[in-house]
């Protein structure tokens, strides 16, 4: 049959488009990356016409018997990369196996407790316009105002007062390391479960180089194509095997039909990868080049919510120079660098204003820029912005950071640069 060059030139060329535009812009939304090639091709593969519904030896197809092994694969290698006893790989998102998980351990009308939008929580933790916050009682809490890490004391009163049957820790804009353990004392005290999603910073898990939440979580979500660097996907993880047999029900038949099975393998690709010694190396960047990020943007007279980062979330408080989330995101978009606009804790601007920027390190460290490129970055970022700040500026800043972004995507290309 035909190429897609020849048979669709029209997707074609988005296509070719959107990988021109990863190649020559730096890319700073936290929770993107950049696939292998082999995790590429086992995504791109002839696994994506297959059915298979059910778990591996226990199919309600036939022809299984291929598909089966890259599924086995992803699990045991998950299993013996968090060191957990129960996996599920089937969840085609993050919000389907948080989905998932709800779906195992609650009925509508059930009280969840979780970190607020605000706070840098996600949608799927219990948000108004969510399921989450419809189908369920949801409580939420926040953090600190002089911290911005997570008020714990907070956490524990509203678990008293409203005796939630799940509490969830994780977020997708928090870039501190959070305590586990204090949460399963809370989840304990009232007799709830605990669900921790490590969507953001499972791939620090992974390497070694963030604390686990596996010893402390009745259940562990996760995306799988944030720092972990693998196909976009979601993930369930326990150490409790009966809770594992709700989950598998829960994911399917209880949510999911077919499980993306090229998407699975190129999952098992991902463990695989992750499983190397060079990814705690990769990991190990990640979260320093965040810290160099970090540091250059407060001298260049940035504030930087909760002072600093764990992990490799550097989330920007922009009211120093009286700039908008919304318009630092389109100013930096034309200098090169890709990222969003986020809500500061404590907000005063509307969601789609905002005070803030999320910038991650991720995608960045695998193309192989280091602290010497991120100290780099952290300039240009400042003098952009203080470009846009400044009313004469007629967008020199821009062009000279747009100069800058290309000699660094040049020095460090991506699928085989130019
Ligand atoms: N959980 C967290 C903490 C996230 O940050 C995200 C994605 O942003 C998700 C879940 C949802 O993942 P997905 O976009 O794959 O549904």
């Amino acid at each position: 049959s035909r190429s897609l060059a020849e048979s669709d030139p029209e997707v074609f060329a988005s296509i070719v488009r959107e990988l021109d535009r990863q190649k020559d812009q730096i890319e700073l939304i936290a929770s993107e990356n950049i696939v292998s090639r082999a995790v590429l091709e086992a995504q791109g593969s002839v696994l994506t016409n297959k059915y298979a519904e059910g778990y591996p030896g226990r199919r309600y197809y036939g022809g299984c018997e291929f598909v089966d092994v890259s599924e086995s694969l992803a699990i045991e290698r998950a299993k013996e990369l968090f060191d957990c006893a129960y996996v599920n790989v089937q969840p085609h998102s993050g919000a389907q196996a948080n989905g998932a998980v709800f779906m195992a351990l609650l009925k509508p009308g059930d009280t969840i407790l979780g970190m607020s939008l605000a706070a840098g929580g996600h949608l799927t933790h219990g948000a108004p316009p969510a399921q989450s916050g419809k189908w369920f009682n949801a409580v939420q809490y926040g953090v600190t105002p002089d911290t911005h890490q997570i008020d714990y004391d907070e956490v524990a009163r509203l678990a008293k007062e409203h005796r939630p049957k799940l509490i969830i820790a994780g977020g997708s804009a928090y870039p501190r390391v959070i305590d586990f353990k204090r949460f399963r004392e809370i989840a304990d005290e009232v007799g709830a479960f605990l669900m921790v999603d490590m969507a953001h910073f499972a791939g620090l898990v992974a390497a070694g180089v963030h604390p686990s939440p596996l010893p402390h979580a009745h259940v562990v979500t996760s995306t799988t194509h944030k720092t972990l660097r693998g196909p976009r996907g979601g993930i369930v993880l326990s150490n409790d095997l009966d809770l594992g047999k709700k989950i598998n029900s829960a994911v399917f038949p209880g949510l999911q039909g077919g499980p993306l099975m090229h998407v699975i393998a190129a999952k098992a690709v991902a463990l695989g990868e992750a499983l190397r010694p060079e990814f705690k190396t990769y990991a190990t960047a990640v979260r320093d080049n965040a810290q160099v990020l970090s540091r250059v943007l407060i001298e260049n007279g940035l504030d930087i919510v909760s002072g600093g980062t764990d992990t490799h979330v550097v989330l920007v408080d922009l009211r120093p120079k009286k700039l908008t989330g919304r318009d630092a995101e389109a100013s930096l978009e034309r200098a090169g660098m890709t990222c969003n606009k986020n809500g500061i804790p404590f907000d005063p601007e509307k969601p789609m204003v905002t005070s803030g920027v999320r910038l991650g390190t991720p995608a960045g460290t695998t193309r192989g820029f280091g602290v010497a490129e991120f100290e780099q970055i952290g300039h240009m970022i400042g003098a952009v912005l203080d470009g846009l700040a400044s009313p004469g500026d007629n967008g020199a800043a821009e062009a000279a950071a747009r100069e800058k972004v290309a000699d660094l995507c040049r020095k460090f290309p991506i699928y085989g640069g130019h």
